[in-house]
């Protein structure tokens, strides 16, 4: 097989995620990306030199899109060091926005490696970051878990190497706020939102238009495949067509799947690799972020997945004694999914698909966005 990429695809990985929590009560208390790159290892998905260590990025580095004043707090937040008016200034310490261990260092990791990933892209290439995504991220504060924006710093990194018109995909379940705070009046950025409608933080509503490139859609609960096929088909898909992208990325939230706790949304993980293998075609360089995703389960399956599929690997039906031993070990405390989980989070990394009926909400929809593109043109 020809490969249409220079390289084969790079995982950007680091082992700060392993054992890191927010702390016992939050949903980010479960493990993450340490499972996918557990799992990518016992599969033997990572061939001499596709795992590339994170660096941590610099504050300097972080300064491209980050207040310093709020950096500097951050990084004194991690120290014990932080003043309590600073701490309500920039929304640290709150419930979603906790004081961790870790509070700077990881984020600046996930940072680290979304600013590697521009810089690697530069001649073309795939990229699998599942520490990125952190979407939510403001310029001067933390929101909504997220206390740096890499995807922001994905954007600017590339256009630092000469990258100029980039498309920004998110399917994850939460409107990508912070993206579109930095780059809806960016008419080289294109932003492309799918996410739960009525939810946390009650932005992206389908009537932005930002410089005529952004385009939200706020799905209702029980969103499922077949509806999210008819979306890559009718919105993402015709809208990257006409944009015409040198860079793609994808912000691969994976609290979208149905065993999410945080979301209503019904997609199979099907859904996902659809979206993923979709957007490998349509421009020479690829980033794949993660997201959000609280189940622990239904996360490192997803994004192992998606891995698999980059490669152009068959997802084995299933998985071997070593892989199911990864998810066997895995725990979910404090929630009753934790309980008894279903054999099949175990034993294999594909879900069945779950189809259904596009709804009419779905459709007037993208009804609305279809018409909106033609008097675009
Ligand atoms: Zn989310």
């Amino acid at each position: 097989m020809i490969r249409p990429w220079p390289h084969a695809p790079r995982f950007i990985g680091s082992e700060i995620y392993r054992g890191s929590s927010y702390g016992a009560h939050h949903p980010l208390r479960v493990a993450r990306v340490s499972t996918v790159i557990d799992l990518a290892r016992a599969l033997g998905w990572f061939a001499d030199g596709q795992y590339v260590i994170s660096p941590r990025a610099k504050p300097s580095a972080l300064a491209a899109w980050h207040d310093p004043a709020y950096l500097s707090a951050l990084m004194r937040a991690e120290n014990g060091t932080l003043a309590s008016d600073e701490a309500r200034r920039h929304h640290l310490g709150t419930a979603s926005n906790p004081i961790f261990p870790e509070m700077f260092r990881r984020p600046a990791t996930a940072a680290g490696g979304s600013i590697l990933a521009g810089q690697m892209l530069r001649h073309g290439g795939v990229i699998h970051s599942p520490g990125g995504g952190t979407h939510h991220g403001l310029p001067d504060r933390a929101n909504g878990f997220c206390y740096l924006n890499d995807p922001a710093l994905a954007i600017l990194s590339l256009r630092s190497v000469g990258v100029r018109r980039i498309a920004y995909v998110d399917i994850d379940a939460h409107h990508c706020d912070g993206v579109e705070h930095g780059f809806a009046e960016d008419p080289d950025v294109m932003l492309i939102s799918v996410h739960e409608e009525r939810r946390w933080p009650f932005t992206g509503a389908l009537e932005d238009r930002g410089a005529g490139q952004v385009w939200n859609l706020p799905v209702p609960r029980g969103f499922n495949d077949t509806e999210m096929s008819a979306v890559l088909d009718r919105l993402i898909l015709l809208r990257l067509a006409d944009f015409r992208p040198e860079a793609v990325i994808l912000q691969c939230g994976a609290d979208a799947l149905m065993e999410d706790p945080l979301s209503r949304l019904a997609l199979s993980n099907n859904a996902h690799l659809e979206v993923v293998a979709a957007l490998q075609q349509v421009a020479p360089r690829y980033l794949v972020l993660g997201g959000g995703g609280y189940n622990p389960w239904s996360v490192g399956r997803c994004w192992a997945a998606v891995w698999g599929v980059l490669n152009g690997h068959s997802l084995p039906e299933r998985l071997p004694p070593v892989a199911e031993a990864i998810l066997r070990a895995l725990s979910f405390p404090g929630h009753r999914m934790g309980k008894a989980p279903p054999d099949h989070w175990f034993t294999t990394l594909r879900d069945t698909q779950r189809t259904g009926k596009v709804s009419e909400t779905v459709d007037a929809r993208l009804h609305r966005l279809e018409a909106r593109a033609v008097v675009w043109h």
